[in-house]
């Protein structure tokens, strides 16, 4: 059974239309599908209005990000109700910053060159959402670097030109966000944040502590190392254990709609609680 759980749209930093991305998840025989796009849920309804017409089961996300620490995280919402007030109110909050940020990140390649940098980034998103991710594609269509990874690296993280620490959301505002909403928040992609196992399990245990439901365990290329480790950490701290993808549908990106590696999940998924 095909379950993708994390995946984005053009209503953030993807590529298709949510309508294409159910379409993608029929062709790929998932029996579930959640569209997940980054402080938005401005491509639910139409998601859904689809999905139903395949009979494919829907459901309604949402990937928040947060501030934790000085930590920039990203918490998944399943199962959310996208009418809820204090969920909508909140992620205005995020899209200001965001939209602020995208103007600071355009000055800061400015000085080092690329030139109306917010201006080209904004043509590459075909809705009013501004992500890191459409200053990282601008800057490969230049030809200034290969590949996303080294965008960020030279770019977009640290102190580099086009860097901007993230005012987004307290992790704890983020969580109670997502309850209101009657949704579970799940940790996206816990070994993707640059910090120690050690760092990594006392801000785990910190968010159990406000109320987190569950970490992803499986994302496109999880190795079965990987897997086991994020199961451990899930277990060790009484999480359910979530998946997906994260597509976002790029030409130069090899990750496609509902493919993950196959795993036996058991009673602790997420979808059992959904
Ligand atoms: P934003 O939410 O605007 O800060 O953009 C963050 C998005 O940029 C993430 O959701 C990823 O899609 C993308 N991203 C961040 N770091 C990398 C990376 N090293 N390689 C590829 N994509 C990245
Ligand atoms: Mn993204
Ligand atoms: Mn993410
Ligand atoms: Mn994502």
């Amino acid at each position: 059974m095909n379950i993708d759980l994390h995946t984005h749209s053009y209503y953030s930093d993807g590529v298709l239309s949510p309508k294409e991305i159910i379409n993608k998840a029929v062709n790929a025989e998932c029996q579930f599908i959640s569209l997940t796009d980054h402080d938005s849920l401005e491509g639910l309804a139409e998601a859904e209005k689809s999905a139903n017409e395949f009979n494919i089961n829907f459901i309604k996300g949402v990937e928040i990000s947060a501030k934790h620490g000085p930590y920039s995280i990203h918490i998944v919402g399943l199962g959310i109700n996208d009418n809820n007030k204090t969920l909508i109110h909140g992620l205005q909050q995020n899209n200001q910053f965001r939209i602020n940020r995208a103007k600071m990140i355009g000055k800061g390649l400015q000085k080092v060159g690329i030139e109306n940098a917010y201006k080209k980034a904004r043509s590459l998103s075909k809705t009013k959402y501004i992500t890191r991710t459409h200053f990282a594609q601008m800057i490969i269509l230049e030809g200034i670097c290969q590949n996303m990874p080294s965008v960020f690296k030279k770019y977009m993280n640290g102190n580099k030109p086009g860097a901007v620490k993230g005012e987004w959301a307290k992790s704890d505002d983020v969580v109670s966000w997502i309850h209101s909403a009657g949704g579970l928040a799940i940790l996206a992609h816990p070994l993707r944040y640059k910090m120690t196992l050690t760092k990594l399990k006392k801000m785990i245990s910190d968010l159990k502590e406000i109320g987190l439901d569950g970490i992803e365990i499986v994302n496109s290329f999880s190795s079965p190392d990987e897997i086991a480790k994020s199961k451990k950490i899930a277990d060790d701290y009484e999480l359910l254990y979530s998946c997906g993808s994260d597509f976002h549908g790029w030409p130069n990106q090899s990750i496609e709609l509902g493919k993950i590696p196959l795993y036996d999940y058991g009673k602790k998924f997420v979808l059992n609680y959904l």
